[in-house]
């Protein structure tokens, strides 16, 4: 087992452990790739949905939140071109009967030369030491600009595949590569062929009557269809923005990986509305204001990357994926697309209404574009979880799990300890939760030793520990113990939640963007 393994797994059997997440219908094994959210992963996903919408919403006045049906009328679905566009090409093994998705097989095969030109630059770093130059040495050294070359050359070519669905050429590609089923290793593979992601369900009870209907797969729709109705009941003037967070669905065939890719699924989109002509202004600008979002939660620049597309969705004329390092790697944690007007002009066409803005100023109307932003809430909370989640040699050669999560996230803020279990210690404990309790959500833990109760608030996360002693009764002072730094202070009962507060408030966060 590699590293990344060893520590992909700590990270699900921790969120279990520690009631973050659970395999969902656990009782009757599970069902694949659903999860359920459990007591902290629900104030957890909760604080970062909050952590989002404060930083779309309540921070520009020109955007407004929504909350849309999941059901909606089929013809949405053709007009989005979910109905004949939304597939995923997928290949099946013959021998070991498991099914892939053609594309994800080629960009694994890509992601393994990418790992060899990893060790190629951490050998060259070691070489030169401090007089190492990355970017010289990737530019210039013969075997990477080869590997990199490859990656080009194999990328590109599937992606001209796709686009002109010629799914010959993708199993043409994957046999070239001489790509193996990752589990047996077997080559006998079958045609590619295209496979829908949508769930289908319906609506009304008699057979006769009854509609066919889609749970959404994407939330975007959602807003698309309520366009006119937000502008003008808002009197919004444009560029104004349309954000929704909610569920959405995909049959996906390659589902793995924990709550990264699952069959229910929680999104995080805004659809910012603009004049034609300035989708690369505002391309620019969103692809800037996003990664700003991600970096003021700290957790490290160097974990993050922006990916261009080469193979553009059929909506699309720009597209790029702010990309995170999971425990597996580098992978999609959001996409920010440069829609153009293809979905108004499409409900338009299916609907047979205007789907226009009037311009008071120019007095002209026409059909805007669209820039998205479109995150996806379970990946961000996997990003967030994996990225605390360290183990930290201590001075006395032990070692503590600690979930360092940005403490603004973090589902339990403080966890209030009587040292002993009499004394009078409990009612003071209880009187300064309660206390705390309306600013904050706040725990009592009165069970074991200090110390195993400020392990156990680490491994959960807690950024604050506030112990009641003996000195307390005295002089109404408590300790307070920081997670990350284990530093102990003195403090005055009346002045913690001032202390807690400059800690963990959206406001001293989102100023750091
Ligand atoms: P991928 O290439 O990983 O399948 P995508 O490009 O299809 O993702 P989008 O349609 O752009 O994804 O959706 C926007 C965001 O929604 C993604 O960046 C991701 O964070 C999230 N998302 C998409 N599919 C899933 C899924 N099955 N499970 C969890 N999150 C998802």
């Amino acid at each position: 087992m590699t590293n990344q393994d060893d520590q992909f797994k700590k990270v699900v059997s921790h969120a279990k452990e520690y009631g973050y997440v659970f395999q969902s219908s656990e009782i009757y094994d599970g069902l694949s790739a659903v999860y359920d959210y459990a007591q902290n992963g629900a104030e957890l996903k909760k604080n970062i949905r909050d952590y989002w919408w404060k930083a779309m919403v309540q921070m520009h006045d020109n955007i407004v939140g929504i909350d849309a049906s999941i059901f909606m009328h089929p013809t949405t679905w053709k007009a989005s071109g979910h109905v004949d566009a939304f597939n995923d090409p997928l290949i099946d093994n013959k021998d070991s009967k498991k099914r892939y998705r053609a594309d994800v097989l080629i960009e694994d095969y890509c992601a393994k030369i990418e790992g060899k030109i990893d060790k190629e630059v951490d050998k060259a770093a070691k070489r030169f030491g401090e007089a190492f130059n990355k970017e010289e040495f990737i530019t210039t050294n013969p075997r990477v600009v080869g590997y990199y070359d490859k990656i080009k050359t194999i990328l590109s070519r599937m992606a001209k595949s796709l686009e002109s669905e010629d799914l010959a050429d993708v199993k043409a590609l994957i046999e070239e590569l001489e790509i193996a089923d990752p589990l047996t290793g077997s080559r006998n593979w079958t045609e590619v062929k295209q496979f829908n992601l949508m769930f289908g369900t319906k609506l009304g009870a008699s057979a006769e009557s009854a509609m066919d209907l889609y749970l959404r797969p994407e939330t975007a729709q959602g807003i698309f269809v309520n366009f006119l109705n937000v502008q003008k009941s808002g009197r919004m003037k444009i560029p104004f923005g349309i954000a929704q967070t909610g569920k959405a669905f995909r049959n996906e065939i390659v589902a793995r990986q924990f709550i990264f890719r699952m069959r229910e699924f929680e999104q995080m989109e805004m659809q910012f509305f603009i004049k034609p002509g300035t989708q690369k202004e505002w391309f620019e600008h969103w692809k800037e204001a996003r990664m700003k979002w991600h970096l003021s939660l700290g957790m490290g620049t160097e974990n993050y990357r922006f990916h261009d597309h080469e193979k553009l969705a059929h909506y699309a004329d720009a597209a790029t994926d702010i990309e995170f390092k999971f425990p597996f790697g580098f992978k999609e944690l959001e996409g920010i697309h440069s829609r153009t007007d293809f979905d108004l002009k499409q409900h338009e066409e299916f609907s047979g209404k205007k789907l226009q803005y009037f311009d008071h100023e120019t007095n002209e109307s026409y059909t805007p574009y669209v820039l998205e932003t479109s995150i996806g809430l379970d990946r961000m909370f996997l990003a967030v979880f994996s990225n605390a989640l360290v183990e930290e040699e201590l001075e006395n050669n032990t070692t503590r799990t600690v979930l360092k999560l940005p403490s603004v996230l973090a589902p339990v803020k403080a966890a209030i300890l009587p040292l002993v279990k009499k004394d009078g210690l409990p009612e003071i404990a209880r009187q300064i939760m309660d206390d705390l309790k309306w600013d904050f959500n706040v725990t009592y833990d009165e069970k074991d030793a200090v110390g195993r109760r400020y392990r156990r608030q680490d491994a959960n996360g807690t950024p604050f520990c506030i112990t009641v002693d003996h000195d307390t009764l005295e002089d109404q002072t408590v300790t307070i113990r920081h997670r990350d730094t284990m530093e102990q202070t003195r403090v005055k009962i009346e002045d913690l939640r001032e202390i807690i507060h400059q800690e963990v408030d959206v406001k001293t966060w989102l100023k750091k963007m």
